[in-house]
């Protein structure tokens, strides 16, 4: 248009006040929009909607990769979904990391490296893995009890953020027993 010598100017107008123009212009958007033949004339996108789908694919290529590795098969448990845990805020610490990959201290793990002579828990009854501490380990009942009480069949309600904090509580309160 400004080719052909038109002066434009954008401004602000009452809508629906009577102005002619506005309410021709109103109408032809209108009826723009309804029909789906339309040809796409203006194929520019925000820069917010390239990141957010750009975010969305790689979260889905993600979660592929996690499906097929063999790796972090106790984590894989706990956080099934990446995106998923990319929903939840948690502070991750090293005791935490320990407890959700089952590397660290953790007398299974360390028996695997040849560090202690056995894998058996304090308690005696199992070896000593993250599922025992979390919900069999009869010396860490005191502990388990109540911020690990919301975990039903022995898995966490992942998709709980409530129900992950309150997990993540009981992940300290066992790590401040004495058994560690
Ligand atoms: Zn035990």
């Amino acid at each position: 248009m400004e080719n052909k010598d038109w002066k434009i100017r954008f401004r602000w107008i009452k809508e629906h006040a009577g102005t002619w123009r506005n309410e021709i212009a109103d109408q032809l958007a209108k009826e723009a929009a309804a029909n789906t033949d339309t040809p796409t004339c203006y194929s520019r996108v925000p820069k917010s909607v390239v990141k957010s789908e750009l975010e969305a694919t790689s979260v889905e290529k993600w979660q592929s990769e996690w499906v097929k590795t063999t790796k972090g098969k106790i984590i894989k448990e706990y956080f099934p979904e990446v995106a998923g845990r990319l929903n939840n805020e948690i502070y991750i610490t090293p005791n935490i990391t320990t407890m959700l990959t089952g590397h660290g201290n953790i007398n299974t793990y360390l028996y695997k490296f040849k560090i202690i002579d056995s894998p058996k828990c304090p308690c005696g009854h199992n070896d000593q893995t993250t599922d025992c501490i979390l919900f069999e380990c009869t010396l860490l009942s005191k502990e388990r009890e109540p911020n690990l009480s919301s975990i039903k069949d022995g898995r966490l309600a992942h998709t709980q953020t409530h129900t992950y904090k309150k997990t993540l509580q009981g992940f300290h309160q066992i790590y401040k027993s004495d058994i560690f």
